[in-house]
C-alpha cells in the first residue's frame, strides 16, 4: 500500500484530522485506564499521520491496540463529519456515505436499515475482520457507513466502533468470538403466565445470561388476561421486585401494559427471549400497529432452536427503536460459566453467603449453609434456590 504524504489542501486536511484525533483521544483515554508508553508514542507522533498506513506495523501490536487506534480515529472522523479514510485512499466527497444500521447478514452480503429504507449491500473489500479481533465483519445491529451507486445495491464502507457486542466463540475458531449482536442495550425476557406456565428457571438463566453480556434486564410477563389470581401472579414475581429487576405484566389480547412496553423499548436496541408460544410477536404486534413482522420457518419455531441459532434479525419498530430476535441467547447465555461463579449471579445467595460453615460452600448440600437456612426461614424464595440448584447442577465443574 502507497503512502500518502500530505501537502497543500491535504495537509490543512491533515492538521484537522490531527486536532480531532487528539480530541477523540482524549474522549477514549477518559473511559480507560493509561497502559503502556507506545500509545502515548503513537500519539505524540501525529504529524506522522501515514502510520495509520502501515498495516505491517500494526499486526505485531498488542493486544487490543489497534482496535483502540481505530476507535480513535474513527471518533475522530465522526467529529469531523467525514468518511473514514482508514486506508490512506483519499477522502472521497462528503455526501458519499449514509449512516444505517445492519438488521440482517448473510455469508457475503446484509441488510442495511438506511432511515426506514431497507437496502441489500455488499462489504467494501478493503474491511477486515482482523481490524476487530472478531470473526465477522459486520454483524446486526452494527452502525455502519453505506455507499449508494444507483443501482438499488449499497456498499457497506466503514463498521462504526461498537458499543456493545454481544458474543459468542466462533464455530469454527474456538478461540476468538462471533459478534452475533451489536449495540444492544438490553434484554427483554418475554414469558406467559399460563400457555405456556411460567418458567422460573429460564427467566433466571436469562438473567445471568443479560448479566454475563452486559445487557440491562426487563421481565415481561404476558398473558395476564389468563391469570385468574393476578394478585398470586403479582406474588410469585415479587423476589424480583425485591432484587431490583423491572417486570412488566402485560397482555397482547386487552392491550394491558403495552404502552409500559413501548416506552421501555423506545429508542434502544432489544435483544428478545423467550421461548415460542409466550406472546413474543403478538406483543410487538401490540407494540406497533402495522409492523411487518416476518413469517419464520418451521425449524425457526422449534422448541430448542437448535438448527437456527445463527439466524438472527432485527426489527425497526420505529426510528432509532430495534428489537433483536435471537435464538441462540439461550444456549450460548452460559456457555463456559463454571459452577463456582453461579452464585455470583444470585445476589441473595452472595450476600446470606458470608453465613456459611465453609468458605467456599455450594450451597447444594453443605451441613451449616446460611443460605439452606436463609430459604428456610423464607429470607430467599424457595423458586430462586431451586432454580439456582438445577442451573449448577446443569453446569460443569471447570470452564470449557
Ligand atoms: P411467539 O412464538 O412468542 O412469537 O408467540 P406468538 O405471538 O406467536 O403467540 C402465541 C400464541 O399466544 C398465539 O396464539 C397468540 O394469539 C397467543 N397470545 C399472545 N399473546 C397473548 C396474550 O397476551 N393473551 C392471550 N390469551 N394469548 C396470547
Ligand atoms: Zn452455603
Amino acid at each position: 500500500m502507497t503512502k500518502h504524504k500530505p501537502n497543500g489542501a491535504a495537509s490543512i486536511q491533515a492538521e484537522r484530522v490531527a486536532r480531532s484525533i487528539q480530541k477523540a483521544s482524549k474522549q477514549v483515554k477518559r473511559n480507560r485506564k493509561p497502559s503502556g508508553s507506545r500509545r502515548r508514542d503513537w500519539l505524540n507522533d501525529l504529524d506522522k499521520l501515514d502510520e495509520l498506513d502501515l498495516p505491517e506495523a500494526e499486526r505485531v501490536m498488542p493486544r487490543g491496540e489497534r482496535e483502540r487506534r481505530q476507535v480513535v480515529l474513527s471518533m475522530a472522523l465522526a467529529n469531523l463529519g467525514e468518511k473514514a479514510n482508514v486506508d490512506g485512499e483519499p477522502a472521497p466527497e462528503k455526501a458519499a456515505g449514509q449512516q444505517g444500521i445492519v438488521v440482517e447478514v448473510s455469508s457475503s452480503l446484509c441488510r442495511v436499515d438506511l432511515d426506514g429504507r431497507s437496502v441489500v449491500c455488499g462489504l467494501r473489500g478493503s474491511l477486515s475482520s482482523h481490524d476487530t479481533g472478531f470473526t465477522n465483519v459486520v454483524a446486526v445491529g452494527d452502525h455502519v457507513i453505506v455507499s449508494e451507486d444507483g443501482s438499488g445495491r449499497g456498499v457497506v464502507d466503514k463498521v462504526l466502533p461498537r458499543h456493545s457486542a454481544l458474543t459468542r466463540p466462533d464455530v469454527f475458531y474456538g478461540h476468538l468470538q462471533q459478534v452475533i449482536v451489536a449495540n444492544a442495550g438490553q434484554l427483554l425476557i418475554v414469558a406467559a403466565w399460563r400457555e405456556p406456565p411460567i418458567w422460573l428457571e429460564l427467566i433466571d438463566r436469562y438473567l445471568i445470561a443479560a448479566e454475563r453480556h452486559h445487557l440491562a434486564p426487563i421481565i415481561c410477563v404476558n398473558k395476564i388476561d389468563l391469570a385468574q389470581d393476578v394478585q398470586a401472579c403479582q406474588a410469585e414475581m415479587q423476589p424480583y421486585l425485591d432484587l431490583g429487576y423491572r417486570v412488566i405484566w402485560t397482555s397482547a389480547l386487552t392491550g394491558k401494559g403495552v404502552r409500559e412496553l413501548h416506552e421501555a423499548l423506545q429508542g434502544r436496541t432489544t435483544v428478545l427471549a423467550g421461548v415460542s408460544g409466550v406472546g413474543k410477536s403478538s406483543l410487538l404486534a401490540a407494540v406497533q400497529p402495522g409492523l411487518q413482522l416476518r413469517t419464520r420457518t418451521v425449524s425457526g419455531h422449534s422448541h430448542e432452536g437448535r438448527h437456527t441459532t445463527s439466524q438472527v434479525t432485527m426489527l425497526r419498530l420505529e426510528a432509532g427503536t430495534f428489537v433483536v430476535d435471537t435464538p441462540g441467547i439461550r444456549e450460548f447465555g452460559l456457555s463456559g460459566l463454571e459452577r463456582r461463579e453461579l452464585a455470583r449471579f444470585y445476589p441473595e445467595v452472595t450476600a446470606a453467603a458470608s453465613g456459611c460453615r465453609f468458605g467456599d460452600c455450594s450451597h447444594t448440600q453443605e451441613p451449616s449453609c446460611a443460605v439452606a437456612k436463609a430459604v428456610e426461614q423464607g429470607r430467599i424464595s424457595a423458586a430462586r434456590y431451586h432454580s439456582y440448584q438445577k442451573i449448577y447442577f446443569s453446569l460443569s465443574d471447570r470452564a470449557t
